[in-house]
């Protein structure tokens, strides 16, 4: 049965048929965006998927797809290498999704982060480069690290040239190397370099997507209750108003995002696929400018949601508290004041908009935690994928 979000998308817009595609390799198939990708792309049956996923329990119930195998094992590890190599010289596409991207971990795990996000992936750069295999890079927002207005002191947001995001002409500016918060913008930034210098060098065909925090079901873990550390926001929120603690502001909250639901996500790459000569040789952001939000916001507005999916009035004032930066993440963090993408590039050569709200996609992604791991906790024991 169709969610009420995936019937407003259906009235909203078509999915690709995907004609032109016969098949696909997605690496990090068993994350929270692959997942979604594959309930995607499965029903198109005419698509073999090869998937590479060291944990699978995100897509337990899709792995009896006919159309599906799945190689179980990270990037780093010479077999999976070599299994990709062979499905790689066959395949229309190949999407990476392979990372460690949580911002908890970049200051804590940043040799981890780094290996992840550059030095295990850039042998499947080479392999595409040697086939000429079309590689559809899923990077990050974050390679634009802070904006330029961030920098000039407050109130200079009023002009957007200072803040907005624009895929060819913002500078990628990020901090101090004892900062290690940036040990994952800089390995995903040089993985872009890597990526465009084959290009130009050896003609290698390909896509990048940089994702402006992508929301909705499935997305990280709760702290013990099915991984353990501190998740990105998200879950950060929804844990904290399921275990009855406070929601914590880093720094009083006043961090910007802008928050696209992870349905628009996955038909914007749907998009990408059909349009190989569009696509092809370029970078796109992948957000909603109308769904920005302060973290204070988020928090007001996922407590709200809360109250109304439980049925409890009294989440409307569930408690939120300010926490520094030093004390919620450790030394070296350093946030991203705000995130606001330009899309023109995505409407003119995929027409692609996004058309989820941020109520309809915070309702929807509330929906199924409560639902998940409130309701049908059981159904709450899966692994914390990366
Ligand atoms: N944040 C917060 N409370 C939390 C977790 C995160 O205020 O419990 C803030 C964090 O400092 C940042 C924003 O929320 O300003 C988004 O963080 P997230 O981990 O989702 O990832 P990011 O968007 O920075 O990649």
């Amino acid at each position: 049965m169709l969610t009420a979000v995936q019937q407003r998308q259906a009235e909203n817009r078509q999915s690709p048929k995907l004609e032109n595609i016969r098949k696909l390799v997605v690496i990090g198939c068993g994350g929270y965006i692959g997942s979604h990708l594959l309930e995607a792309v499965l029903p198109r049956t005419q698509i073999e998927v090869f998937g590479a996923d060291p944990i699978t329990s995100k897509i337990e119930d899709l792995l009896a797809a006919p159309n599906l195998r799945v190689h179980r094992g990270y990037l780093r590890q010479h077999e999976t290498l070599d299994t990709l190599e062979e499905e790689i010289s066959s395949a229309d596409a190949v999407i990476n999704l392979a990372a460690i991207c949580n911002p908890a971990e970049y200051n804590t795990r940043p040799l981890d982060v780094i290996y992840s996000n550059f030095l295990d992936s850039y042998p499947l750069v080479e392999m595409c480069s040697k086939h000429k295999a079309w590689l559809i890079h899923f990077s990050t927002s974050e390679v634009y690290g802070r904006t330029i207005a961030s920098y000039l002191g407050e109130n200079r947001y009023d002009d957007p040239a200072l803040y907005e995001l624009d895929e060819s002409t913002t500078p990628l500016i990020m901090g101090p190397i004892q900062n290690q918060r940036w040990s994952y913008a800089c390995a995903k930034q040089l993985l872009e370099r890597f990526i465009y210098a084959h290009y130009a060098d050896h003609g290698l065909p390909f896509t990048i997507v940089r994702p402006l925090n992508f929301f909705g079901p499935r997305m990280d873990y709760i702290p013990g209750r099915d991984g353990e550390g501190t998740p990105r926001v998200l879950a950060c929120f929804m844990a904290a108003l399921m275990d009855g603690q406070p929601m914590q502001l880093v720094d009083g909250g006043h961090a910007r995002r802008t928050i696209v639901s992870i349905h628009d996500a996955i038909n914007a790459t749907l998009r990408i696929l059909e349009n190989a000569d569009r696509a092809q040789g370029v970078i796109f952001n992948v957000g909603n400018r109308n769904n920005e939000v302060t973290m204070a916001e988020l928090a007001e507005h996922m407590r709200r949601i809360y109250a109304e999916v439980a049925g409890d009035d009294a989440y409307r004032n569930h408690p939120i508290e300010v926490v520094s930066a030093d004390d919620f993440y450790g030394e070296g963090y350093e946030d991203c004041d705000r995130r606001m993408p330009h899309l023109e590039r995505a409407e003119t050569l995929l027409g692609w908009k996004p058309v989820l709200t941020l109520e309809e996609t915070l309702r929807e992604t509330v929906d199924y935690y409560y639902d998940h791991y409130v309701k049908n906790p059981a159904a709450g024991q899966i692994a914390a994928g990366e």
